[in-house]
């Protein structure tokens, strides 16, 4: 089995642009080996947003490069567009898998029939490494929506498998090395072992809820670091829960982070800004 590490949380929050109440629980700032191939996780909200007749809020044109990133809604509805052309709505229960690559600028937003409703908002924005072989592939994202995403039943609750595999079911999430995300719900009172691989870095998020592992409760924005090593965690709700699931196998090559670019030199970091400044990045289409 595997064994609790520490526990990774931040309460202080922060706004990403006007839409994003962001709490990081884990960043590429912090100790990268200990969370290969996974970067970074910020949780917005939960936030209950006001209805609104102007423009949506969110956060403008962007870029990103060098990495992945997965937006899982759970509340509410996010809306974006980027420099492929590609844009979409992301609803409650879809994930967006974007593959930012060799460089892509982007703009999220809550969407405009959100905005104007209001309404509980809660999203988990995860980014996912990709190995230097894959750093310069093309930008590109898979829009995976609610329907595509296989549920499985646990012991005392289900886990929705949007990458990787669980109980024989696939998620349909396609990635550059071996990752696991499983959107886990569980009963108050439930005990589960969920089973977890050998080898790969392993984190439990609590999103709402507490758990018990190894021993120790687990609040609401916090996650669970396992070992590396072992196979498989048990996990006690102490009350009805949503967590993240998220293994992978390390990634290990050095990480060099700079704001929204992800490489592995500082020489590659003054790259992206360059082509980034020199417009290298493409452009977005205007409304
Ligand atoms: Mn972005």
């Amino acid at each position: 089995m595997k064994t609790l590490k520490d526990i990774l949380g931040n309460h202080g929050s922060h706004w990403v642009g006007d839409g994003f109440p962001v709490r990081s629980l884990f960043s590429y700032n912090g100790d990268t080996r200990a969370i290969s191939p996974f970067l970074l996780f910020d949780y917005a909200g939960p936030h209950n947003f006001e209805p609104n007749d102007g423009a949506p809020r969110g956060v403008g044109q962007h870029p990103h490069r060098g990495f992945e990133t997965v937006t899982i809604v759970y509340d509410g509805e996010v809306s974006h567009r980027d420099s492929t052309g590609g844009g979409g709505t992301i609803s409650s229960g879809d994930v967006q898998w974007m593959t930012a690559g060799k460089g892509i600028i982007h703009e999220e937003f809550h969407s405009t029939g959100f905005s104007k409703t209001g309404g509980p908002f809660r999203m988990v924005q995860l980014w996912v490494n990709l190995p230097a072989k894959d750093k310069g592939a093309p930008p590109a994202y898979q829009a995976i929506t609610r329907d595509m995403i296989p549920t499985v039943t646990l012991d005392g609750g289900t886990a929705r498998v949007i990458a990787g595999t669980l109980d024989g079911a696939e998620g349909p999430a396609s990635t550059f090395t071996p990752v696991n995300l499983w959107d886990v719900r569980l009963d108050a009172g439930s005990e589960t072992t969920l089973p977890l691989p050998d080898g790969h870095n392993s984190m439990i998020a609590v999103l709402s809820g507490r758990v018990t592992i190894d021993g120790q409760g687990v609040e609401q924005a916090e996650i669970a670091r396992l070992s590396t090593t072992g196979e498989g965690v048990t996990v006690t709700a102490d009350g009805d829960s949503i967590l993240l699931v998220l293994t992978g196998e390390p990634i290990d090559e050095p990480v060099v982070g700079y704001g929204p670019f992800v490489m592995n030199s500082e020489a590659e970091i003054r790259a992206a800004i360059n082509d980034f400044n020199a417009g290298r990045f493409g452009s977005m289409a205007a409304v």
